[in-house]
């Protein structure tokens, strides 16, 4: 069974982000970049997979500019066996992403597909439930744990509440949610492995893709600042206070 993982470059988790002086995004100059958490699961996962003797072949992709390399890199470090650069602008739609990463999915074949929920730096947990519909593919969405027996998939998944078991016929599309696995770390003989390891670049006119954009970003704005917050001596002070300045009880 082939394994497509779809990976994104975002800003490292750990990084204080800057809105722009202009309102027109977020200030990427300068700023650590990293392979997407919910990617990192999603390549575990498929690692996980091929270990277990479920998968034979894993090939990683990304959509962006030519640094994008750099965590298709980190994605072989940690098991994939080859990767793909759709080489293409970084701040594409999820729709253009989808319509991407359908054509590959075309020409891969993959019987199973699997994306993060979201990305971290967007927010918009849409792609997975795009490239679903674009291509037919059953779906599996915000899974915890997935179990593939035969030509059936079984993911569970995170729902409001609790959890909802599905059953799918393969080829699928599972997006991951955190609690699916923990992530390894590549260790140093494996980076030095991916160094070797196959990665080809093509462009979104090779594969046929329009990626012009439907949706325009029209402002970013920081949160506004929170004033801070006081320290009361005792329970009665609070009671006091909550009654009286905050008028909430
Ligand atoms: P999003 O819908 O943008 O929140 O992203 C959900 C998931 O879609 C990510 O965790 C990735 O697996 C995949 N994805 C989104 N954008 C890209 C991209 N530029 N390249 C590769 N995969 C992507």
């Amino acid at each position: 069974m082939k394994v497509l993982v779809a990976i994104k470059r975002v800003v490292d988790f750990n990084v204080k982000v800057r809105v722009k002086a202009d309102n027109s995004g977020v200030d990427l100059a300068n700023v650590k970049m990293a392979l997407n958490p919910f990617c990192e699961i999603a390549v575990e996962e498929a690692v996980r997979l091929k270990e277990q003797g479920m998968a034979s072949e894993i090939v990683v992709v990304s959509v962006g500019p030519s640094t994008a390399q750099e965590q298709l890199r980190t994605a072989l470090a940690l098991g994939a066996d080859r990767a793909i650069l759709i080489e293409a602008a970084d701040d594409l739609s999820s729709l253009a992403v989808a319509k991407l990463l359908k054509a590959l999915v075309d020409k891969e074949q993959p019987q199973l597909v699997i994306l993060g929920k979201q990305a971290i730096d967007s927010d918009n947990n849409q792609t997975g439930q795009m490239l679903a519909a674009l291509s037919g593919y059953a779906q599996g969405t915000f899974a915890s744990k997935v179990e593939i027996t035969g030509d059936k998939l079984r993911v569970t998944r995170e729902v409001d509440g609790g959890l909802q078991t599905v059953a799918l016929n393969l080829p699928a599309i599972v997006t991951t949610d955190l609690r699916l696995n923990e992530p390894r770390y590549a260790s140093l003989p494996n980076i030095m492995k991916a160094k070797k390891k196959p990665l080809d670049t093509v462009t979104p006119q090779a594969l046929g893709v329009n990626t012009a954009c439907t949706v325009t970003t029209l402002k970013v704005e920081a949160p506004a600042s929170r004033s801070a917050g006081i320290k009361v001596k005792s329970v009665a002070e609070l009671v006091e206070k909550l009654k009286n300045e905050a008028k909430v009880i």
